[in-house]
């Protein structure tokens, strides 16, 4: 049986369901006061008002009560499908589609395989990147000693610089990897400047960790922080440390070209101040990976489960058109 035949992608009232058992694994609770389990019933049988479409109204799915506040909800309150009026079970298949395909997949590609508008295929893709966002920063990488790769790389065109020469003119995206849990951080930076790259490695690599880097003079001064900093000299085609063979970042190197392929093929127009949602889903496959132990199955719950407490706001929505 294929993944896509589960019936939560075809049948709305399962979709509820499988939200619900992701989003309250821990009990029910009332996002309008707070209330968990117990205080808060099931409204079945209610239909929304008869339109011209649907003269006897539409069942409304997964709709409870809160005993306390007396107010009603859905699942979605307060998640970044609060808004979307699409069915769950497309927003559910589109998840499945993002988080199971190595390089990503386009907004077209949604609109003719979910049969929804562009828009609408558009808006929910960035719904669900920024579900896969991670949220507050977790341990340092490298905190038991381990090997941490720092890269940078460099994308787009960015619409206010003329030149096309150099970097000047790209967006620039560092990347960390902590090699022993195979987890990765990307972030967007504007200038490869040491004030720029300096507080992020800071931020989020442990002082016991060992630094490898490439020979750019940016981390000179920054890998004297660290209990060891490893460098190869790309420059001189010098990819592994010859006397050391830990020493490389050739495992941020590959996420990066997954990433880059992504980027080429698939999102062709990423404007900057998207970048970072971008950014966001390339982290979340990358962490979520097969070689890291995790399923199609485990990667789109692990997604689904990111949904609460990020809602993307009208206004933000709205303001970002289509590029
Ligand atoms: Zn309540």
């Amino acid at each position: 049986m294929s993944v896509l035949s589960s019936p939560h992608f075809h049948d709305e009232a399962k979709a509820f369901e499988y939200l619900e058992s992701i989003v309250w694994a821990d009990g029910i609770v009332c996002p309008h006061c707070g209330v968990t389990d117990g205080r808060v019933y099931d409204l079945s049988g209610v239909r929304t008002k008869p339109s011209a479409k649907h003269p006897e109204g539409k069942v409304r799915h997964g709709l409870k009560k809160c005993g306390e506040c007396r107010k009603q909800f859905t699942v979605k309150v307060g998640t970044v499908f609060e808004h979307a009026r699409l069915p769950l079970t497309k927003m559910l298949q589109a998840v499945h589609l993002m988080v199971s395909s190595k390089k990503g997949i386009s907004a077209h590609q949604l609109h003719r395989v979910l049969e929804i508008t562009y828009k609408s295929a558009w808006f929910l893709a960035h719904r669900i990147r920024e579900a896969m966002r991670s949220g507050d920063l977790a341990q340092p990488f490298g905190s038991n000693g381990g090997a941490v790769e720092v890269d940078e790389t460099y994308i787009g065109f960015k619409r206010d610089v003329a030149t096309r020469r150099g970097t000047a003119h790209k967006h620039g995206v560092l990347a960390l990897v902590d090699r022993d849990t195979g987890e990765s951080r990307w972030f967007k930076f504007d200038k490869a400047t040491a004030d720029q790259i300096h507080p992020i490695v800071l931020d989020n690599i442990s002082r016991e960790a060992r630094l490898m880097t490439d020979e750019a003079k940016m981390y000179r001064k920054i890998g004297r922080e660290f209990r060891e900093h490893g460098t190869t000299t790309h420059a001189a085609f010098q990819y592994v440390d010859l006397t050391d063979r830990t020493i490389h970042t050739n495992t941020v190197e590959g996420a990066f070209s997954i990433f880059k392929r992504g980027m080429r093929g698939v999102y062709q127009h990423c404007a900057e101040h998207h970048l970072h949602r971008y950014l966001a889903e390339f982290e979340f496959r990358y962490n979520n990976r097969t070689a890291n132990g995790v399923d199609d199955r485990q990667r789109a719950a692990n997604a689904v489960a990111g949904i609460t407490g990020k809602r993307l706001t009208y206004k933000s929505d709205y303001e970002q058109q289509p590029a």
